[in-house]
């Protein structure tokens, strides 16, 4: 099966891609290869726009589990992704790549708000337009926020970065014969509750209508394979 084109993605890789072989933290190695990855993309002619989560660093549901009150957890869990975002920006400009980051959460001093009329501009530009903060608001995740700007920017589709191929019948780690689908609905994805992105994100993307392609980000070279169509993935379609 024939799959579709794509001009304009937004990547979303979790704040664990970013660590590395480590538990925690940022691996400096391991962000220059995803910026490696990135830049590759935006050589190939694909306008990209990036979010980061903040996992690596903090999650507020952890902070909410040691008595912490959700809310102010969740508000350190995005200014974990901000350092994240200012990581990725510091790698991909060292490679060349122009970039802007814009924060959900004002920042002046280090970086843009959010602002999609000059997000456009610096995709024009050829930069690349990293999101940062989530959505802004507690309670949410950086899969919502990387759904929601996928739907603002209109994105052709939201790449998931993961450490797997695609989307399997069962665990390929656990089950010898599991297979990968090629392409599955959002509406399987929800009833059967296959953890790709959290259900938010899920039903934002099907509402917009924006497939989400689930790859493996570890793979050198592999998102550019995946965006001209040879790469393994699977895409979750309406
Ligand atoms: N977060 C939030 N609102 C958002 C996005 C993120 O409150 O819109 C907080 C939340 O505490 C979350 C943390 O930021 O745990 C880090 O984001 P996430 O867990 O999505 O990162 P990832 O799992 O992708 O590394």
């Amino acid at each position: 099966m024939t799959r579709p084109k794509f001009k304009r993605i937004l990547l979303k890789l979790s704040g664990e891609a970013l660590m590395g072989q480590g538990q925690f933290g940022i691996d400096t190695e391991t962000v220059a290869g995803l910026a490696a990855e990135i830049a590759a993309a935006r050589s190939a002619g694909f306008e990209v726009c990036l979010v980061v989560g903040g996992g690596n660093i903090f999650r507020g549901m952890a902070g909410a589990a040691k008595g912490m009150d959700r809310a102010q957890a969740d508000y350190m869990g995005m200014l974990a992704t901000v350092m994240n975002a200012l990581a990725m920006q510091n790698a991909l400009e060292q490679l060349g790549v122009e970039t802007r980051v814009q924060s959900a959460i004002k920042m002046d001093q280090v970086c843009e708000p959010v602002i999609r009329r000059r997000a456009e501009r610096h995709l024009a530009k050829g930069r690349v337009v990293i999101f940062a903060a989530g959505t802004g608001s507690p309670y949410f995740t950086t899969d919502t926020g990387a759904a929601l700007r996928a739907a603002e920017m209109k994105c052709d589709a939201l790449f998931k970065g993961t450490s797997v191929d695609g989307v399997y019948t069962a665990d390929p780690k656990k089950v010898s014969g599991a297979t990968r689908y090629e392409n599955i609905g959002f509406d399987r994805v929800l009833a059967d509750d296959l953890k790709i992105m959290d259900a938010a994100a899920v039903a934002l993307c099907r509402d917009n209508n924006i497939p989400i392609v689930v790859f493996n980000i570890r793979q050198p070279g592999n998102l550019t394979d995946v965006l001209a169509g040879r790469g393994k993935a699977t895409i979750v379609k309406n």
